[in-house]
This record gives C-alpha cells, sequence and structure tokens, in this order.
C-alpha cells in the first residue's frame, strides 16, 4: 500500500453521492458550509432501482427536475396475479420516472453550483473519530472534518465503521432494463403496473422509461429464495421474457425499526444508510431527500455553535419519519399476508384509490389515513365487509 495523505479539513464530509448525500450537499453548500462528497464510484453509476420519484419526493426539491424525467406518470394499474386491472388515474403527475444514474447525477452537479467538492471514485474503507476530529480513509487517502455523515446507502460502510443502529430490515428486490419494441413501449406511456400476489411476501412492477421499461419485483427478505424464478414468471406472464435485457440486478431495500439510532458523537446517517426506506412500498427516494433536509439545520446549528448536538437529528427523524414508516409497517404485514384481501379493498372503494393518489402526491400520511378510517378497527370493519 503506498502512503496515506491527509487531505485538507472540510465542516463537514458526506459519504455516499446518492439522493440524500447530494441533497444534503447542496442544503449545506447553500448556507456556505464546506462539504466534501466522496462517492466510491465514477460518477455518473448505474443504480439498480425502478427510478420512481413520486411527486411527493419532487416537491421537496426547490429546483425543476423535468430534465432528468424519463416519463410523467399520470396512471396506475393493479392487478392481482395479472388478472383484470383497477385503474387509477390522476389529472396531476403521480410519479416521474428517472434513470438514477442521470438524477443522481443532477442533484450532485446542483451541489457542486453552489459550491460542494465532489471526490469520486474513493471508496471508504474506515472510520474513526479522534478527539474533535472524524477521520475517514478510503485506499490511500485520509480525509478529516469535525462531522462525517453517512448517506452511503443499504451497506453503509459509515454506520458499520461507528457501530450504529445495527437492528434493521430488509426488502430485497431485483430489477432489469428491458429494450422492448416501441409498439409495445408506447402503451405504457404515462402509466405504471404494480402486480401483487405474483410473489409472496411483495410485489411485481413494470415502469416506463424513455427508451425501455424497468421491470422487477420486491420481497421481505426472508421470502427472497425464488426471487428470480418470481421475476422471470412475471417478464413471461407479460409477454416480455424474449426482449433483450440491458441490466438487470437486485438491492437491499432497509426499512428501519422503533427507536433504531441514527447518530452518534460527530455523525448521522441519512435515507438508505440509517434504514429510511417505506417498508410498505420500498419507496426510499422520499425520505432519502427528507433525511438530508431535516439533517442540514442540525448540521449548520452545531457547527455554528461550536459544540455537537447531533440528537435533534434523532428527535426529528423519529416524528417525522420514523412515525409515518411504523405505520407502513404495519399495513404491509397486512398487505404480505393478504394480498387479495389488499387487492379487493382497492377494487372495492375508490377511496383506497384516493387515499394511495394522495401519498403519491404528499397530501396524506400513513397516520392521517389511519385516523381517517378510524384507526386498524376501521381497517377490520371494511374487510369484513369485503
Ligand atoms: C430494485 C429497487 C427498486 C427501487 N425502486 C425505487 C423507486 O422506484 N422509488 C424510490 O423512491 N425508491 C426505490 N428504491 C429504493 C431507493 O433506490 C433507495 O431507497 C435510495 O437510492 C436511497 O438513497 P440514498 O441516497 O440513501 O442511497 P443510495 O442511492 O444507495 O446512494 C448511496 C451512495 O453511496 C455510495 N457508497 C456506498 N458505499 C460507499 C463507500 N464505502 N464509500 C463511498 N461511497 C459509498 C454508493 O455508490 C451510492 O452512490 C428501489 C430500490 C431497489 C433495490
Amino acid at each position: 500500500m503506498g502512503f496515506l495523505l491527509l487531505e485538507q479539513s472540510y465542516d463537514v464530509i458526506i459519504v455516499g453521492a446518492g439522493p440524500a448525500g447530494a441533497t444534503l450537499a447542496y442544503e449545506l453548500a447553500k448556507k456556505g458550509i464546506r462539504v466534501l462528497l466522496l462517492e466510491k464510484e465514477r460518477l455518473p453509476r448505474y443504480k439498480c432501482c425502478a427510478g420512481g420519484v413520486t411527486s411527493k419526493a419532487a416537491k421537496l426539491l426547490d429546483f425543476d427536475i423535468s430534465e432528468v424525467v424519463e416519463d410523467v406518470i399520470h396512471k396506475v394499474s393493479f392487478t392481482f396475479n395479472l388478472g383484470s386491472p383497477y385503474l387509477g388515474q390522476h389529472s396531476q403527475p403521480l410519479i416521474h420516472t428517472v434513470m438514477r444514474d442521470v438524477f443522481d447525477h443532477f442533484l450532485v452537479k446542483k451541489a457542486q453550483q453552489l459550491g460542494a467538492m465532489l471526490i469520486d471514485g474513493q471508496k471508504i474503507t474506515q472510520v474513526q473519530v479522534d478527539g474533535d476530529w472524524v477521520e475517514v480513509s478510503t485506499a490511500d487517502r485520509i480525509f478529516r472534518s469535525p462531522l462525517v455523515v453517512g448517506a452511503d446507502g443499504a451497506n453503509s460502510a459509515v454506520a458499520r465503521e461507528l457501530g450504529i443502529g445495527r437492528d434493521i430490515r430488509y426488502l430485497v428486490a431485483i430489477e432489469s432494463e428491458i429494450v422492448v419494441p416501441d409498439e409495445e413501449l408506447a402503451k405504457w406511456k404515462t402509466r405504471i403496473q404494480i402486480d401483487l400476489g405474483c410473489i409472496p411476501g411483495g410485489y411485481a412492477w413494470v415502469f416506463p422509461k424513455r427508451d425501455h421499461l424497468s421491470i422487477g419485483v420486491g420481497c421481505l427478505s426472508s421470502k427472497t429464495r425464488h426471487l428470480k424464478h418470481y421475476h422471470q414468471k412475471f417478464l413471461n406472464s407479460l409477454n416480455i421474457g424474449n426482449y433483450a435485457i440491458t441490466r438487470s440486478g437486485s438491492h437491499l431495500i432497509p426499512t428501519c425499526t422503533k427507536g433504531r439510532l441514527v447518530w452518534q458523537n460527530r455523525a448521522l446517517l441519512l435515507g438508505d444508510a440509517a434504514g429510511l426506506a417505506d417498508p410498505l412500498t420500498g419507496e426510499g427516494i422520499y425520505n432519502a431527500i427528507l433525511s438530508a433536509q431535516l439533517a442540514a439545520p442540525v448540521i449548520e446549528d452545531s457547527l455554528v455553535r461550536g459544540k455537537v448536538g447531533l440528537q435533534d437529528y434523532q428527535e426529528i427523524v423519529e416524528r417525522k419519519i420514523m412515525s409515518e414508516l411504523r405505520m407502513a409497517r404495519t399495513l404491509s404485514k397486512f398487505f404480505v399476508r393478504f394480498p387479495h384481501l389488499a387487492f379487493g379493498m382497492l377494487n372495492q372503494s375508490d377511496g383506497v384509490w384516493t387515499a394511495l393518489r394522495n401519498l403519491m402526491l404528499g397530501e396524506t400520511g400513513y397516520a392521517a389515513i389511519k385516523r381517517e378510517v378510524g384507526g386498524f378497527k376501521g381497517i377490520f370493519l371494511r374487510l369484513l365487509r369485503i
């Protein structure tokens, strides 16, 4: 190994340039804070993801993302085992589909324009707190700053190195980018499909992109034994099994359990590194961006006051994100065990679609829905009616 070089110091080092890290770099640079963003891949980098940016996620950003949007979704067709669909639609955009290499790089460039420093191709291997400093090491460099932020995804090296928040549950998803003829692609424009029942403990999806379809299946990590088989079965059922797959991959989607720690002296975790993906839908981009926006004022405050006070971040993440995730987890338990009833509820009452639509638009949350339907007792009574 060559000699280790100690780099100039920054106010904050952010590890990982996905939506969480890029958004935090943007928010901190806006406040004039000296930010270093370290990313293990060279950007732009492919990320295995359906690339569905819900309207509620897009609305969090204070700039327009349309230049990196592949398709704007107004219709969601829900099926059970690819039977007759329930079609939900809305005049306003529900989801913007993106390719994550382009979208994530776009967010990083926004941060760079405000002065954030990016060094890509730098895999973090070690993080050590040393008095008032944190030292972050790659194979041949050491960076240091008063604070470090782990935005390095599901297998967070920062979380592992500092031993923060180990209790986590995972969903697992597999996805392929599939080039189909123009006539097939045209059928999907402005519409996604969600199929329940075709995979135990999860769901399958089709998300249209500008020149191909992103098709995948995801489920609880305890039920992944035949994930590949279900993926292929889903492609065959859609009559898409024979087209060219340009990329295929699988990845973990981490969802946290109650009371999970997302901070430590001189360190915070964001997005997937903190386990903040939605356990019901697998959506992670929204909470990646939101957690970054919640962290920014806490970090600013900590730097201005000259003392570390990062515990406020735990409190605000619990209140704004984890309480919602708890509700989503309870719903997901029902959905995993009784997908046919979940589909039956949707088919029976447009109220369910309205709730889902409003969730995508950010006009409601899980806790508000629970209140509206009269708690879990209300859901149970509705089920009895089916
Ligand atoms: C198949 C699949 C489909 C999905 N579909 C959707 C969807 O449609 N909509 C949605 O909202 N969410 C979706 N998700 C979830 C979503 O992809 C994640 O929740 C989201 O990417 C989290 O963002 P993040 O910034 O926290 O982490 P990431 O996007 O994972 O970014 C982490 C970054 O850290 C870098 N990194 C990792 N380790 C190191 C290291 N040691 N040193 C330096 N850098 C490092 C990585 O290279 C990466 O760039 C899906 C996930 C999967 C697996």
